[in-house]
């Protein structure tokens, strides 16, 4: 019997500009392909890869006009849309409805983290989407009446790279090592709460044979939350040290899961570390969820990234401004842990601290508790659905109000000072040209 054809589609971001990451093997894509290609006659599009990314309206025009050309170019019995995140949603409304106008036959399916959080963003009157898939990968099989065939995480999928279509030599590629993260930040996606993780001697086999395979010299990790279980993390780390390879590795995780022992296995290892710290504010730091203990964390912050400059170990400290809650006095406490703690103990090492405004995405607690954020704090949502509307996504996102004063004021973080000084600590950080390969994914 001859399998269905199956077009999988990355439709690109209408308004998204300069923001986020430009990814040729977009890790989830590359997944989904090879979990896919058993089962179907499995083509891939990534009209970004293609046709690069619109950055005003003349260059949206002719995106448009010629991923459209390509499309439609295209006969398919499913056309499965990849609406990754929000900045995918008006590409994928576009292109389903234009592929549905002139294929009806044709199945269309949706999936990712915009479907998974806003399913009825795809259910209005007259949609062109045949079926809307949340969750995870295998969840595709059910909504097209099949049996699924398993793996049940997408982490337990083995990725193909030489098979994907837009693989032509990389040097670096993402992959995942497990899933899932039982904290609860606020502004964070992540919807799966279970840590879970590939078997340790299947985590490095997948990387030692992607190096024997592959010309690899950048593995980078998309975990939520690398090495959540301290024993899983030290096997893993002492049996991928004793390999010997010669490439970087990337990972994200956080300072109290850090300690001691793990700053010496990573640093037998070539790697860079993102940290998400989030706010240097305490107060902060308890609206964020991100540590019912905000001291100790901010403790934690310090201790970690002296061991890794000790080490020689790369890391990124990552700040949200303007959360909702932050006010004249957070940004306060702000600046002083920032010149009495941070300037004068970590200047000089391997943190980089990096920044970015908060944006207002949907599925966390934030978009879920709206109403609570706005009672408690004044906080607002100038553009609650920015991702149906035409212009700069990333300005749209983040146009808010994080707090009001006693006498209604908007409170912003001055941006140009956090800026300012941002910058006159990541000057005097060490070995600036490797970081800045590491940190563009372009080793
Ligand atoms: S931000 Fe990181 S630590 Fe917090 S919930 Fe998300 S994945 Fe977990």
């Amino acid at each position: 019997m001859r399998k269905q054809r199956l077009t999988l589609l990355y439709p690109g971001d209408f308004y998204s500009m300069a923001w986020g990451r430009y990814l040729t093997l977009k890790p989830h894509m590359v997944y989904m392909h090879a979990y896919l290609a058993p089962h179907f006659d499995v083509a891939v599009i990534d009209l970004e890869n293609e046709f690069s990314r619109p950055v005003n309206g003349s260059s949206l025009d002719r995106f448009k006009e010629r991923a459209l050309e390509r499309l439609l170019a295209v006969e398919t019995d499913i056309l499965a849309i990849s609406c990754w995140s929000s900045l995918n949603y008006l590409s994928s409304v576009f292109f389903a409805t234009a592929y549905k106008a002139r294929r009806p036959d044709a199945l269309v399916v949706v999936g990712g983290y915009h479907p998974t959080f806003v399913p009825e963003d795809f259910t209005f009157v007259g949609s062109p989407f045949d079926r809307v898939v949340g969750g995870e990968i295998k969840n595709i099989f059910p909504a097209l009446g099949m049996d699924a065939p398993g793996p049940d995480n997408t982490y337990e999928v083995e990725p193909e790279y030489e098979s994907y279509p837009y693989y032509d030599g990389q040097g670096t590629i993402g992959l995942f090592l497990g899933a899932g993260c039982p904290f609860n930040c606020r502004y964070c996606m992540e919807y799966k709460r279970k840590w879970s993780s590939l078997p340790v001697e299947t985590a490095v086999s997948r990387i030692v044979d992607a190096c024997k395979t592959l010309p690899l010299k950048y593995v980078t990790v998309f975990d939520a939350c690398f090495g959540l279980n301290r024993t899983w993390k030290r096997d893993f780390l002492k049996a991928l040290s004793r390999q010997n390879l010669d490439i970087y590795l990337w990972l994200e995780t956080r300072v109290d899961l850090v300690d001691d022992t793990d700053i010496q296995l990573l640093s037998d290892l070539k790697v860079k570390v993102d940290l998400g710290i989030d706010s240097f504010s305490e107060t902060m730091l308890g609206i964020m969820g991100k540590s019912r203990r905000p001291k100790a964390y901010l403790d934690d912050f310090l201790r970690v990234s002296k061991g890794f400059s000790r080490a020689g170990v790369f890391h990124d400290s990552y700040l949200i401004f303007d959360h909702p809650g932050e006010s004249a006095d957070t940004w306060e406490e702000f600046k002083a842990f920032f010149h009495t703690r941070v300037t004068p103990e970590l200047r000089n090492g391997y943190l980089r601290v990096k920044y970015q405004r908060f944006s207002y995405y949907p599925g966390n607690h934030i978009y879920t508790h709206y109403r609570d954020y706005q009672d408690r704090f004044g906080f607002r949502a100038l553009h609650p659905q920015w991702w149906k509307e035409s212009g700069d996504h990333y300005t749209l996102s983040r146009t808010i109000v994080p707090s009001l004063d006693t006498a209604g004021n908007a409170f912003h973080v001055p941006l140009k000072q956090a800026s300012a000084m941002v910058r006159g600590f990541n000057a005097d950080a060490k070995d600036e040209a490797l970081w800045q390969k590491l940190h563009s994914f372009a080793i």
